[in-house]
């Protein structure tokens, strides 16, 4: 179906519905001039937002609406995980091609609230356009914390170690095989892993809840860059150093099994390869202990230090600089 026979308002119907299961926090919702929220009087307020553009952020020919729906919930809800906070609310503006049919746009919200759903997360508004060409997708989300449990990247300190949640590199092999896919045979499950990862990326927020909660960490991010950018912005923001070990790098199993097919090594995808979403943070050494016992996946990678010098140090001690090479949207421009 065309989405000029739904029009504008049989669509915001349509979203207004599948948002319908609302929380007591939600004084007024969908379908007024502006959404009202409670939030306690103790919480700070958290706000993030996150723009989506095809053809710089998403590939239609390889990306299902679904998954972009998804996706452009996961990497907002990703951005209050990685502050530790806890995502109660969020808007999306669309910028809709007359070449998109409402089943696509319907299969959008469907995956953009199977992520909302998970988390708890109510839909409150929005905006939609008709955009002459591409695609666009805007996502707004607001988040609680308690002030004393709020982690910017500011933190860091000399001596601090640096830790990563889950597995690094999936991602952009996931992106690579996805790209490549044309001249390539069925998928196998290693592939279909990394795809995945890619294209239904899991936002950590009841790991970013829990880091925050223990109290541990000084500084934390959201590795949307890669890795060496991610921990440039955590190193310029606090005023240090940092030195990586890069046998410690966590690759999984299906990074190791892409390597020939890739032509790339787990190392090169761990260190410069984005989006994998995953915590980086940093906390000074005599909590690892307690970190382990809070129930997420962690790998100790490296260790702040006061020289402001970005390093990879391997195990026979020989240096070499690290270079932040992750994406940058002006770079190239
Ligand atoms: P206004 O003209 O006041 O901006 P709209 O007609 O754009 O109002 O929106 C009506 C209601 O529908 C508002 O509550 C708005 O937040 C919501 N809304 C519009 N588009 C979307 C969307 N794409 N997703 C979620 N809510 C939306
Ligand atoms: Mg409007």
């Amino acid at each position: 179906m065309k989405l000029s026979s739904l029009g504008e308002f049989g669509l915001i119907d349509f979203i207004q519905k599948l948002a319908a299961r609302q929380s007591p926090s939600v004084m007024i919702g969908i379908g007024d001039d502006a959404a009202a929220l409670k939030i306690a009087t103790s919480s700070i307020l958290l706000a993030t937002t996150d723009m989506l553009l095809e053809d710089v952020h998403f590939d239609l020919s390889f990306t299902d609406y679904y998954s972009l729906g998804w996706k452009s919930a996961a990497v907002n809800l990703s951005d209050i995980a990685a502050m530790g906070g806890i995502p109660r609310f969020c808007l999306t503006s669309l910028g809709i091609p007359s070449s998109v049919s409402v089943e696509q746009i319907k299969d959008f919200y469907r995956g953009f609230s199977a992520v909302l759903r998970i988390h708890r997360v109510v839909l409150v508004g929005g905006d939609t356009c008709l955009s002459r060409e591409k695609l666009v997708v805007n996502v707004v989300v607001l988040g609680e914390s308690k002030k004393i449990q709020i982690i910017a990247r500011t933190g860091a300190e000399p001596g601090d170690g640096i830790f990563v949640t889950g597995t690094l590199g999936d991602s952009a092999a996931g992106l690579d095989l996805l790209r490549t896919r044309a001249n390539s045979r069925k998928q196998g499950p290693w592939e279909k892993k990394l795809t995945e990862k890619h294209l239904r990326p899991t936002p950590r927020v009841e790991w970013g809840i829990k880091i925050a909660r223990s109290r541990c960490a000084h500084a934390m991010i959201d590795t949307s860059d890669g890795l060496s950018s991610d921990l440039a912005h955590i190193c310029e923001k606090s005023g240090v150093g940092a030195q990586i070990y890069p046998e410690d790098l966590p690759c999984s199993r299906a990074l190791h099994l892409a390597e020939d097919r890739l032509g790339k090594s787990p190392t090169q995808y761990a260190l410069s390869g984005g989006e994998d979403y995953e915590l980086l943070f940093t906390a000074p050494p005599r909590y690892r202990e307690k970190l382990k016992t809070l129930g997420v996946p962690l790998s100790e990678i490296g260790e702040i230090t006061r020289s402001k010098k970005l390093l990879l140090v391997d195990r026979s001690g020989i240096k070499r600089p690290l270079v932040p090479n992750g994406y940058d949207h002006f770079a190239r421009s």
